[in-house]
């Protein structure tokens, strides 16, 4: 049987993110530039799945959606749910910490134009599906986007088809982790307000609700 392995600093298995990681680190050689762990609480109650790191935040700063617009309205808004200490999330060296809440991607390395390839989600997704059988089975997580909800159901072994992505909607797996959805906190979908911060706050109101169940 394999080892679980939630994440591998040094990872190169998808050798076209491979390679262009290292001509990012030539083009920025202040950049992090490497496969961007999770952060977070180490017995979360919520985790959050995000698509992959953005070039000049998360691949810049080394944690998820930090150095970015990405994280402006995330860590707001677990600032305000009792999540985090700290209402922004500078660098990874900061003094923000989470509590109850982790924060990882479904594709740990910085895909060119934002896109992974079909390929690099499946070969990453061992690293989701391993990190959520780490987690216990009362465990509510929250995917940012359809292909994060995705890489969630394809981490457990479950049919796409049979969960339909929706802002808000709420899926319970067999076994009996919740997913949640929202859009992405994107900039795009919140200069756009396809998603606006009072929807996100209701997507966190449920998930608290939840929790307190
Ligand atoms: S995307 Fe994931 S599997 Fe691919 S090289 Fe990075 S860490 Fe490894």
């Amino acid at each position: 049987m394999t080892p679980m392995q939630t994440f591998d600093s040094e990872c190169r298995r998808c050798p076209r993110l491979a390679g262009f990681l290292d001509e990012v680190r030539i083009r920025h050689p202040g950049y992090y530039a490497k496969p961007v762990p999770p952060f977070g609480d180490e017995a979360p109650q919520l985790l959050i799945v995000g698509l992959a790191p953005g070039m000049h935040g998360a691949n810049r700063t080394g944690r998820p959606f930090t150095g970015d617009y990405a994280g402006v309205l995330l860590y707001e808004t677990l600032h305000k749910f009792g999540y985090a200490n700290l209402p922004v999330s500078v660098a990874a060296d900061d003094e923000l910490r989470l509590t109850g809440c982790r924060i990882t991607n479904a594709v740990k390395c910085l895909p060119p134009e934002n896109k992974p390839t079909g390929d690099e989600m499946k070969v990453c997704n061992r690293f989701l599906a391993d990190e959520l059988a780490s987690l216990p089975n009362d465990l509510v997580i929250l995917a940012l986007g359809n292909i994060a909800h995705q890489a969630v159901l394809k981490a457990q072994q479950l049919k796409v088809g049979a969960y339909k992505f929706g802002h808000a909607a709420r899926h319970v797996l067999p076994g009996g982790q919740v997913l949640y959805d929202s859009y992405h906190c994107s900039r795009y979908n919140t200069q756009t307000r396809r998603l606006t911060e009072s929807m996100f706050h209701a997507v966190f109101e449920s998930i608290n609700a939840e929790l307190r169940r």
